[in-house]
């Protein structure tokens, strides 16, 4: 390995983080972290137990009250002080993410780039937790509304993104004055370790964040989820992984965020313009190597563009480059692992069976890693298999439609509801379709939406509530009102 990774993986606390103080498991358990490019282990790191869980949930219940009494302004010079340190170390954070995640090493400056945004954002945000002042109708009293911190919580995230989706939750927790329990993917936990490291250097208080990696995500969860002093879950993951927690959380009635999956159309009018549309698709399809809930995971193109776009689409993917992603120019890397690859390759093999043409693709790639190429589906059967499910992989699968009633029935036909994309030229179609799209996201003539200032998030089986934006402050906070008698 060469050096500069040795160091980066060297610079990392591999304990747990709790209270303050970076500690080994209880039972001095160990997790093997690896490179999903090459399959090798590249450290280890300790193992949170059930009783690891309690201890980071006891942590952050005790600092709650100060930390909430912290003056916002206070809060908000941390944030930001934080914000500077991961734009300062982004070189680092970003070769890391390579490692552990395979994506490749632009891409990771890109998130860490979003990843601190969410700081900078939310350390505004905790200048304006503002409250509200009304005369009641008759007059004869008055309304006063706070926002309070919601207090102790859990912040789940996925391996995709392992930086951006805790600053994401981490941001606003702190803005608003909660203090938490973070628990990373098992694949993925030493961006959030070296996360934790800088909001201890930008002086955040011990026990205010607390890092529980661990392999075993439902038995170390399950104490703090059963716990009343527990009082917000946020999670990000996938669809199914949300429906058994919040199956969990209405025991204790607990407050709920959740960020989904999503299965985004990308449809293609026949008055798009087909090159825009064409880079907009390789950016919607081939980030983090197709690994993204905002993966355009079917492409719905209109018959008259439908050859001229596929064509063009195949080219541009089969020119990408793919390989460690530790190496510049790389633009698509391995997938998270065999798992993965297993799962696309048969999505893929499931579809040509049905019928559908590949044009590109279509294989696994011979050598180490989880390496699948890049694909093309062209004249893929109305429900194959996916159709309906995330791919998280490098693969476009295409429909065509003749009339715009049918593109969005198909756009709409998943129990998805995360974003969609559209290309075309035509206004009042932009805004037509858009506005009958059923995500909680659109992206217009473009192949991303990801922006720390605004609200992020999906309908139907997607989520629940908005990260980022104005709106993202209010998952961790509660309106009090006080009827007060004159
Ligand atoms: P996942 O399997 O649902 O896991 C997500 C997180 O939940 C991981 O930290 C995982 O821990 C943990 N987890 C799994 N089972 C759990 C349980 N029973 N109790 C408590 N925690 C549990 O998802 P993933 O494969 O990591 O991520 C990919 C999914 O995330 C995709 O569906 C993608 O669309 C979605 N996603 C959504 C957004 C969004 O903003 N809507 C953003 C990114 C990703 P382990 O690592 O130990 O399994």
């Amino acid at each position: 390995m060469p050096s500069a990774e040795v160091e980066v993986i060297a610079s990392v606390p591999k304990q747990l983080y709790i209270g303050g103080e970076w500690r080994q498991a209880s039972n001095d358990g160990l997790l093997a972290v690896k490179d999903p490019a090459t399959e090798e282990v590249l450290c280890e790191v300790a193992d949170g137990t059930p009783d690891d869980a309690r201890a980071a949930l006891d942590a952050a219940c005790e600092v709650q009250a100060d930390w909430q009494a912290t003056p916002p302004g206070e809060r908000s010079r941390i944030l930001q002080l934080a914000f500077e340190a991961v734009r300062a170390r982004a070189d680092d954070l970003a070769l890391l993410m390579t490692l552990e995640v395979g994506k490749p090493i632009a891409e990771s400056r890109a998130e860490v780039a979003y990843a601190a945004e969410f700081f900078r954002w939310f350390a505004g945000e905790a200048l304006r937790l503002d409250g509200n002042y009304k005369v009641s109708a008759d007059g004869g009293s008055r309304v006063i509304v706070l926002q309070q911190a919601v207090g102790p919580s859990l912040l789940i995230t996925p391996w995709n993104f392992p930086l951006a989706m805790g600053t994401r939750k981490i941001g606003p927790a702190l803005a608003a004055g909660c203090t938490m329990v973070v628990k990373p993917a098992q694949q993925t936990p030493l961006s959030m370790l070296a996360l934790a490291k800088v909001l201890e250097e930008s002086g955040l208080p011990g026990g205010v964040v607390n890092v529980l990696v661990t392999s075993q995500a439902g038995a170390a969860t399950e104490p703090l989820l059963s716990d009343t002093r527990l009082r917000k879950l946020s999670f990000t993951g996938s669809t199914e992984v949300g429906r058994t927690l919040l199956r969990v959380a209405a025991d204790t009635v607990l407050n709920c965020s959740m960020e989904l999956g999503g299965n985004a159309p990308f449809i293609v009018f026949e008055d798009a313009d087909v090159e825009l549309a064409v880079e907009g698709a390789a950016l919607a399809k081939m980030r983090n190597t197709g690994e993204a809930c905002t993966a355009a995971n079917r492409f719905i193109v209109a018959e008259a563009v439908a050859d001229d776009f596929t064509h063009r689409l195949a080219s541009r993917l089969e020119a990408m480059t793919v390989g460690r992603g530790t190496e510049e120019g790389v633009e698509v890397g391995p997938l998270i692992d065999g798992r993965q690859l297993e799962s696309v390759d048969e999505l893929v093999r499931d579809a040509v069976a049905a019928g559908a043409d590949p044009l590109i693709g279509a294989e696994r790639i011979d050598r180490p890693g989880h390496f699948y190429r890049p694909t093309v589906l062209d004249q893929v059967p109305p429900g194959s298999q996916l159709l309906q499910e995330e791919i998280f992989g490098p693969v476009a699968p295409i429909t065509r439609f003749s009339a715009e009633d049918e593109a969005v029935a198909q756009a709409n036909d998943t129990e998805y509801g995360l974003v969609a994309y559209v290309f075309t030229q035509g206004l009042s179609r932009a805004l037509r379709v858009s506005e009958v799209l059923e995500t909680g996201m659109v992206g217009l003539n473009r192949g991303l939406v990801s922006n720390a200032g605004a609200p992020f998030g999906g309908v139907k089986q997607s989520g629940l509530g908005r990260e980022g934006g104005n709106e993202g402050i209010e998952a961790f906070l509660e309106p009090k009102y006080l009827s007060v008698a004159l």
